[in-house]
């Protein structure tokens, strides 16, 4: 039997074990998909070793403890070293190689409704999936990436480690400055929980984006999300946070299994388990 499982805390709500058990029963796969929640920080590195010794062949890992799963990594691969987060671990010899697929499936899904590259792109937040989030942007051929966060300091320092390692023109600005760079761009992501935090909005408006604008949200809940409700009032196109994360898990099922299966029908077992448990 394969043996898959979640790190993180908290783990209960997870769509992960749902959709990898669902796509592995209907492949025919003996595979069990576990989640474990793991109490502090300091509780990972010992959390891995135990998960390796059981003979888990790959985890994911959600917050919030992607950072502290990239330190326990023997080896990482591609980008995520630059992110210095993963949300995939695959089994090694020696312990766990990390990789980032919230990264691959922002780029795959910006790569799909664009085509060509030399676009401007604004991200809101500076935290762990907003690093994901340039990166990929980038690797789909942004020109230009504006940084939008509540903590400038944070902005700051996301925009000269991607400036520095890529050469890239990656620019920090404060939040309040987002609602002028969406006018100029193409492309805009929301890392910013509004919609599940009280104290968090978007600060943009309908009126604030281009004809053409893509919008892509990481965040995702029971109702539609305020760039679900911009995208809507505006007809604009919309990568939601569903479809980022059935692509990142249709990555990880890949990396773990060998097997590449459609992110779509991991993203409608997603969205019925979320209407189903909030109806
Ligand atoms: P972090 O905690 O690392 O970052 C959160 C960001 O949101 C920071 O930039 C923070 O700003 C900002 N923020 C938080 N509260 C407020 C507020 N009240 N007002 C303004 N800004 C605020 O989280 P992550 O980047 O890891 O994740 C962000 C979201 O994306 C989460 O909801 C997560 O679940 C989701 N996600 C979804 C994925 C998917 O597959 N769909 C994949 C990865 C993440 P500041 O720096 O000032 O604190």
């Amino acid at each position: 039997m394969t043996l898959l499982g979640l790190i993180g805390n908290p783990v209960s709500h997870s769509l992960s074990p749902l959709m990898h058990t669902c796509t592995a029963s209907k492949l025919g796969l003996n595979l069990r998909y576990l989640t474990v929640e793991v109490p502090t920080a300091e509780s990972v590195g010992q959390t891995l070793t135990a998960l390796h010794d059981l003979g888990f062949r790959g985890l994911n890992v959600t917050i919030p403890y992607k950072e502290e799963a990239a330190r326990h990594a023997c080896k990482l691969s591609g980008v995520s070293e630059l992110i210095g987060a993963v949300n995939v671990l695959t089994r090694v010899d020696d312990g766990w190689e990390g990789h980032n697929t919230d990264h691959t499936a922002v780029r795959d899904a910006v790569r799909e409704r664009i085509g060509e590259g030399g676009f401007r792109a604004l991200v809101m937040g500076a935290g762990g999936s907003a690093r994901a989030v340039v990166a990929a942007l980038l690797d789909s051929g942004a020109e230009e990436v504006i940084v939008a966060n509540r903590t400038y300091s944070r902005a700051l320092e996301l925009a000269n480690l991607f400036t520095r390692s890529f050469g890239a023109k990656v620019v920090a600005v404060p939040l309040e400055r987002a609602r002028n760079e969406a006018k100029e761009t193409k492309v805009v992501v929301n890392t910013i929980p509004a919609g599940l935090l009280k104290s968090a909005e978007l600060p943009l408006d309908s009126g604030d984006l281009r004809d053409d604008a893509l919008l892509v949200d990481l965040v995702y809940g029971p109702e539609g999300s305020p760039m679900f409700r911009l995208a809507v009032s505006r007809g604009l196109a919309l990568v939601d946070g569903i479809e980022v994360l059935a692509r990142q898990a249709a990555h990880s099922f890949r990396l773990w299994t060998g097997i590449v299966c459609d992110h779509k029908s991991m993203e409608a077992v997603a969205r019925f388990a979320i209407r189903r448990w909030h109806s």
